[in-house]
């Protein structure tokens, strides 16, 4: 049999290994432990093993093929690696992915519409963005965002000084506020030879800055504007030879679909294929790194939920059992946290009881 190394030990790997696994596959995990360390020493723990080439090069020795699973893998790791082993998606989708700007541009070019936006490199020039972006708007930084940290929202010019504490002076993006009817992603998967499959897309619903829900059918606005998104994506993908499953955000206005972000990987809202396709996000990320023939996106039943167990919520698992219809995933994470993704439920053809 044949080996996948994936980068990254996280629950998105997890399930990604229990895909390989159903295909046959070993699975190896890079995954520095960040759980074990205490935070301040976790960054420097992580980063070293990133670093450290005599561990990397022998996990590519071990494995057939390396993907990943976390978008904030460095780069040089993955070029690194790319000289002992093929990694897929490759390092040019993770780099444009990595920077908010470097995303946006590249988009843009490729003619998607983001939201306006302007770079902040330092205070003076939040200033100037503001001016131009006009508020309300959010400013975000560039790199290492997830779950909507590292954001602040300004409701006016007047709150420039609390937002750029508020994401402790990095650099940064401001982008304009989208008034916008719902949000959806677009799911794609891209196998070797090019040939790229959609599934559905689903209404996602955050809270708080994370993603709560992601439901079937979306509304009628999301079905409009569903091929046109799916058009700028499979562009986004031809133009980096992209190899696996790739994730768009974007949000439904009244002007038409414009693009939030993107993911180099599997995507939270994507869940509900487990249970809900005929193939699912992961399996069809291993199919198309491995090299094998995609499998059927169609969506199996109507409606879809998919419900992020987010914090204490995850408390409510054995209640969740209770109902035949839930299929519950617990991700077995040691530390519950407020704010954090320890599980999700889905159902499918049914709605929650
Ligand atoms: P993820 O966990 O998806 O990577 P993230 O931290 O990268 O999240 P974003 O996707 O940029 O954050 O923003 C999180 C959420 O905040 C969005 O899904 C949306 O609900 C809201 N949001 C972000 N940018 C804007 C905007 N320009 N206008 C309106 N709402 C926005
Ligand atoms: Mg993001
Ligand atoms: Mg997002």
């Amino acid at each position: 049999g044949s080996t996948i190394g994936i980068l990254g030990g996280g629950q998105l790997g997890r399930m990604l290994g229990q895909a390989a696994a159903q295909l046959g596959y070993r699975i190896h995990i890079y995954a520095p432990d960040r759980e074990s360390v205490a935070a301040d020493v976790a960054a420097q723990h992580t980063q070293a093993a990133w670093d450290d080439e005599s561990r990397l090069a022998a996990f590519a020795s071990a494995c057939d093929v390396v993907t990943f699973e976390f978008e904030n893998v460095p780069v040089d790791t993955v070029r690194f690696l790319s000289g002992h082993v093929a990694v897929r998606p490759g390092g040019g989708a993770l780099e444009i992915a990595q920077d908010r700007l470097i995303e946006k541009n590249f988009v843009a070019d490729l003619g998607g519409r983001p939201a306006p936006f302007a770079a902040v490199a330092n205070r003076a020039a939040l200033d100037t963005a503001l001016a131009d972006v006009g508020a309300p708007a959010i400013l975000k930084t560039v790199r290492m965002g997830y779950d909507g940290k590292g954001q602040a929202r300004l409701t006016s010019p007047d709150d420039a000084d609390a937002a750029w504490d508020a994401i402790d002076r990095h650099a940064a993006v401001l982008e304009g506020f989208v008034t916008f009817a719902h949000e959806f992603s677009v799911l794609m998967v891209r196998g070797i030879d090019g040939e790229t499959r959609f599934w559905d897309s689903p209404v996602n619903v955050h809270e708080h800055g994370i993603l709560a829900t992601s439901s079937l059918p979306p509304p009628q606005i999301i079905r409009d504007q569903q091929d046109e998104a799916r058009a700028l994506l499979a562009k986004i993908a031809d133009a980096l030879d992209y190899v696996g499953v790739l994730t768009g955000e974007f949000f439904a206005t009244e002007n038409g679909p414009i693009f939030n972000e993107m993911a180099p990987r599997v995507h939270n809202s994507g869940h509900w294929t487990i249970e809900g396709a005929v193939t699912s996000q992961f399996e069809n990320h291993i199919r198309a790194v491995a090299g094998l023939p995609l499998g059927d996106t169609s969506t199996t039943a109507l409606p879809v939920v998919m419900r992020n167990l987010i914090g204490a919520e995850i408390e409510g698992v054995p209640a969740l059992l209770a109902d035949g219809a839930a299929r519950v995933h617990h991700y077995g994470k040691a530390e519950v946290r407020e704010g954090r993704k320890l599980g999700h439920v889905t159902w499918v053809g049914t709605l929650p009881s």
